[in-house]
């Protein structure tokens, strides 16, 4: 090696000698970036031989053993008779060359020309001047070494350099990428930057098109001003780039294979994409406006919260485009929008992302403000969640509703900051210069190609009107609004441009505009690469229109059945496992064969098999769903030697559906509507987010709220995800008890969830083959025990699985003469098996006990069936654990009543009311249980 570095050191440096200082200094900038050297000398650096121990892959060596050790080089050069070739205080100023380079790589785009408006402050980057790193007037007429800026031949004139660097970091893009700890990711980004000076050259055919893109941002939004005064549409107008940014987007990922692109935004400039890059027809849109209501037989939602398909032509193919429908919550669509793109690369079967492709759009205000934010980029690489980056535009406006973007919205320098914890590269641009957008929208693409990873583009803009256009916004931002008044609009603004260099005539301009509003005064489409849907690979139909209650068909034969339990009881030999695991899989071998009954974890991965066996997708994630929270489940086997994986569940058939059953990041928000996205965008198979405890689900609250629970009403969105929360009072105190039941149900109407509380192994598996062979789409929301997993009396038998199905009521089950029974006490989840085993003990034959498995939609008609031998009975009982002010008891008494024989009474057996939903004392919990026990049963 050390030959290795004499040869290099001898060839490469000009500066060969005794330079200790440049020497020193150079390795400093290498070792701040390797990419701020030349190439020769980070071959001479990095193969520098380990010192005090650094080790070979970071050669961390002390600066004065640097010093020494090329000393010693030098002195060993000079005795073999190498000449010194240049003067030392040349030496030096070439280091500070290399170290301004730097300076305007990592620093240029804070003095980038980024404000339309010109009223971003920002002071004066001291190392942006040459001045600062020493180099002077006379300097700047003298040839230097250019390093790895790649722009020109190897060597410049300062003055020249100088420029150069000016216009490609300080110009109208600000490339915020030198946090990027990757090497090849930093030279590609300046590979594409430098050369070019931050600019592309377009030929007449795109500067049309980036003019067309401006005018229809333009044109729509006076139209719509203009024709509906006063209506709130969250006009786009001074972040009228967005639009031929997108086109561009488009085409780019057109030309580089790209089918499918979701696309997730906030109100703010929708209507403007909706109709000008979708091609919703503005005569739909106007009917909106007019307050026709639509063809859907739900809510409906407003305007600027839809949705909308189409498939646009590129030359590179056609393109699908979904952009997603969107609550008021400004960023929570984001993790929806990747769960879809995740689902569509799975169908596809594309594992580097390149078919499907994410884009977000932003306020400035809400990127830098709401966390969920940062979940999403936290996901962005992980096994379960990633989807081979995502483009994620700002339309940076600079003021949020009335705050003010650089005292009140935020504590970072740029809105984007958050995106750096994922290393992306940023690029800041001003919305008034709309090829410089475009050159960024192109890189944008390629980027996230190439490196599979996020990038983001500030768009720096400004927001011509209030907040709606009801709003005044001079009350607030008096100084901005003075000089958005007299602010030329960015398409005027480029139609002068183009004009003055004769690109285009002042008549072709005034043609564009007058056809484009002719075009809306006409209705149709505007959009000319618009193409009716063909591209999306998925058909919803036979899901429309389906009832919970509709007969189907699920049963198999037994044999089949206990084939596949025989198949995910297997372990290979070579794949040792852990004791307590081990002793699992050998019980689920003997439950295979029939010689035990079956347990909870055995049927429900039962029922994934069986699915699996089908040719059907399962798709499970939660916190630590692989091994499952409370030790059950164990789908994921790990080998106690190398640590490798073993999933019985993946090798079933050499035909089968496959499965991905991933534990999460810690997140619940983030993840269940990253799951929303995925099951609303994968009809087929079984889509699963489960809680670590139930309770965790309040974190989520947004996604249960705004999508899951009122989505298919709003959107016509159908989502068959099935989420399970762990619940249920075994003494664990006031945080891990209960998955607050009382809140789905509270959220319950137009049948549009199942809230299912299974009490067997046999029902665990049934509802969850249900939720995928009923063609009947809805959100299934299941409160899953914990102590039941292991419970004696909570088993089934294979018979149970091969030929039953889920009971939403199970009557009695004891041979209790119906006549001779008083009292009937309804109940769900584990507290049955706690009534169930005292009224044993207590050889009760008066009090019947019925199971309410499934608490919405209520099965009125099984109840009643189960009643007909009741009709005697006054006194019903609905007992649960939870305090009286949550769990079921305020959410489906009615259910109850209805239930009952006239007449007859209906009472509560539970814990009163209370703040907390339990206590946090063992032995108060204890009094508690034994309390409601005995009140139901009618016991002291
Ligand atoms: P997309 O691929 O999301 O653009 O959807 C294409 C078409 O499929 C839509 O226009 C809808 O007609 C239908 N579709 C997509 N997702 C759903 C869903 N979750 N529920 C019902 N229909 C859907």
């Amino acid at each position: 090696m050390h030959q290795g570095i004499m040869k290099a050191w001898l060839e490469s440096s000009h500066l060969y000698g005794s330079n200790a200082t440049y020497v020193e200094e150079m390795y400093e900038a290498y070792q701040e970036d390797p990419s701020s050297v030349s190439d020769d000398w980070r071959a001479v650096f990095d193969n520098l031989p380990p010192v005090n121990g650094a080790s070979a892959d970071v050669p961390e060596a002390a600066h004065s053993k640097i010093r020494d050790y090329f000393r010693s080089l030098a002195q060993e050069g000079r005795r073999k008779g190498a000449a010194r070739m240049t003067d030392p205080e040349v030496d030096a100023k070439q280091v500070k060359v290399l170290q301004l380079i730097n300076a305007y790589r990592f620093r240029g785009h804070q003095n980038a020309n980024l404000d339309p408006l010109e009223l971003w402050k920002r002071d004066a980057v001291a190392e942006l001047d040459p001045a600062f790193h020493g180099l002077t007037a006379e300097d700047l007429q003298r040839e230097f070494n250019t390093g790895s800026f790649a722009h020109g031949g190897d060597t410049m004139k300062l003055g020249d350099l100088v420029k150069a660097l000016k216009a490609t970091y300080c110009g109208a893009i600000g490339a915020e990428y030198m946090h990027i700890t990757d090497t090849e990711e930093k030279r590609w980004i300046q590979q594409r930057l430098e050369p070019t000076l931050g600019r592309a050259s377009y030929d007449k055919g795109v500067k049309t098109r980036i003019l067309e893109g401006l005018n229809a941002a333009e044109g729509m939004e006076k139209y719509l001003g203009a024709k509906f005064p006063g209506a709130k549409r969250f006009s786009l107008e001074g972040g009228d780039a967005l639009v031929p940014m997108m086109r561009e987007i488009i085409y780019r990922a057109g030309e580089a294979g790209t089918k499918e692109i979701v696309v997730g935004m906030a109100h703010r400039g929708r209507l403007n994409v909706l109709v000008n890059i979708l091609g919703k027809r503005p005569a739909e849109l106007f009917d909106e406006f007019a307050g026709k209501h639509g063809e859907s037989s739900g809510s409906g939602d407003v305007k600027y919260h839809q949705g909308f398909s189409s498939d646009f032509e590129t030359p590179g193919g056609n393109v699908h485009l979904a952009l997603a429908f969107n609550p008021s919550h400004l960023e929570i669509v984001n993790p929806v929008v990747m769960g879809s793109v995740r689902a569509r690369q799975d169908r596809r079967g594309c594992a580097d992302g390149l078919s499907v492709m994410p884009i977000t759009i932003h306020g400035d205000s809400a990127i830098a403000g709401q966390g969920i934010v940062q979940e999403t980029f936290n996901m962005s690489q992980t096994r379960g969640f990633k989807v081979g980056g995502s483009i994620r535009i700002v339309v940076n406006n600079q003021v949020g509703f009335t705050t003010s973007a650089h005292h009140d919205v935020r504590s970072t320098e740029y809105c984007t900051d958050i995106a750096k914890m994922v290393q992306a590269p940023i690029f800041h641009v001003n919305s008034d210069d709309p090829e410089a957008v475009a050159f960024v929208a192109q890189l944008a693409v390629d980027y996230r190609n190439t490196f599979k990873r996020d990038v983001v583009i500030d768009l720096v803009c400004y927001r011509r009107h209030g907040h709606n256009e009801a709003d005044e916004p001079s009350a607030t931002q008096p100084l901005m609004y003075a000089k958005i008044k007299k602010h030329p609009t960015p398409r005027k603004i480029y139609a002068d441009k183009l004009i003055a260099e004769n690109s285009i005539s002042a008549e072709e301009v005034t043609a564009m505009v007058n056809g484009y509003r002719d075009a809306l005064d006409h209705g149709d489409c505007v959009v000319k690469e618009w193409r009716p849907m063909t591209l999306h690979t998925v058909d919803w139909t036979p899901f429309l229109n389906r009832e919970w209650d509709e007969a189907f068909e699920s049963s198999m034969s037994f044999e089949r059945l206990q084939s596949l339990a025989e198949k995910i009881a297997y372990v290979p030999e070579t794949h040792p496992l852990q004791s307590r695991v081990a002793k699992i899989y050998s019980d689920r071998h003997a439950m295979a064969k029939g010689e035990k009954l079956l347990d909870w974890g055995f049927a429900e991965t039962l029922a994934y098999a069986t699915i699996l066996e089908d040719n059907k997708r399962v798709r499970i994630t939660g916190q630590d769903s692989g091994r499952g929270t409370f030790f059950h489940r164990h789908a994921v086997l790990h080998n106690q030697n190398d640590a490798t994986t073993y999933m019985p569940l993946r090798n079933l058939a050499a035909e089968q559906g496959p499965i991905d059953i991933t534990d999460s990041v810690l997140s619940e928000a983030s993840v269940l509507a990253f799951e929303y996205g995925y099951a609303t965008a994968e009809p087929g198979g079984l889509t699963i987010w489960e809680a670590q405890f139930g309770d965790f689900a309040n974190c989520a609250q947004v996604v249960i709220d705004q999508f899951l629970s009122s989505g298919e009403q709003k959107w016509g969105r159908l989502c068959g995800l099935t989420m399970l929360l762990p619940h249920g009072y075994e003494g664990q105190g006031p945080e891990h008890s209960s998955a607050r039941l009382e809140r789905f149900l509270q959220l319950c109407a137009n049948h549009n969830m199942q809230v299912c509380v299974p009490s067997t192994p046999a029902q665990v598996y049934h509802m969850l083959r249900r939720q995928v062979v009923r063609p009947m789409r809805r959100p299934l929301v299941v409160m899953s025990p914990k102590s039941l997993l292991r419970h004696p009396l909570a088993v089934s038998s294979l018979e149970e699985l091969a030929n039953g199905s889920f009971q939403n009521v199970i009557g009695e089950i004891d041979a209790l003469d119906p006549k001779g029974v008083e009292r009937v006490v309804f109940c769900s989840g584990k507290v049955y098996f706690e009534l169930l085993e005292r009224r044993r003990k207590e050889n009760l034959t008066n009090v019947a006990i019925v199971r309410v498995e499934q608490l919405y939609p209520f099965p009125a008609e099984e109840m009643a069936k189960v009643l007909e031998a009741y009709q005697h009975v006054t006194d019903f009982v609905w007992c649960q654990e939870e305090p009286q002010n949550q769990g079921a008891w305020y959410c489906s008494q009615h259910h109850f009543w209805a239930a009952i024989p006239k007449g007859a009474m209906l009472t509560y057996a539970g814990r009163e009311a209370s703040a907390a939903p339990a206590c946090g004392y063992p032995e108060l919990h204890t009094h508690q249980q034994e309390s409601l026990i005995n009140a139901a049963l009618n016991l002291k």
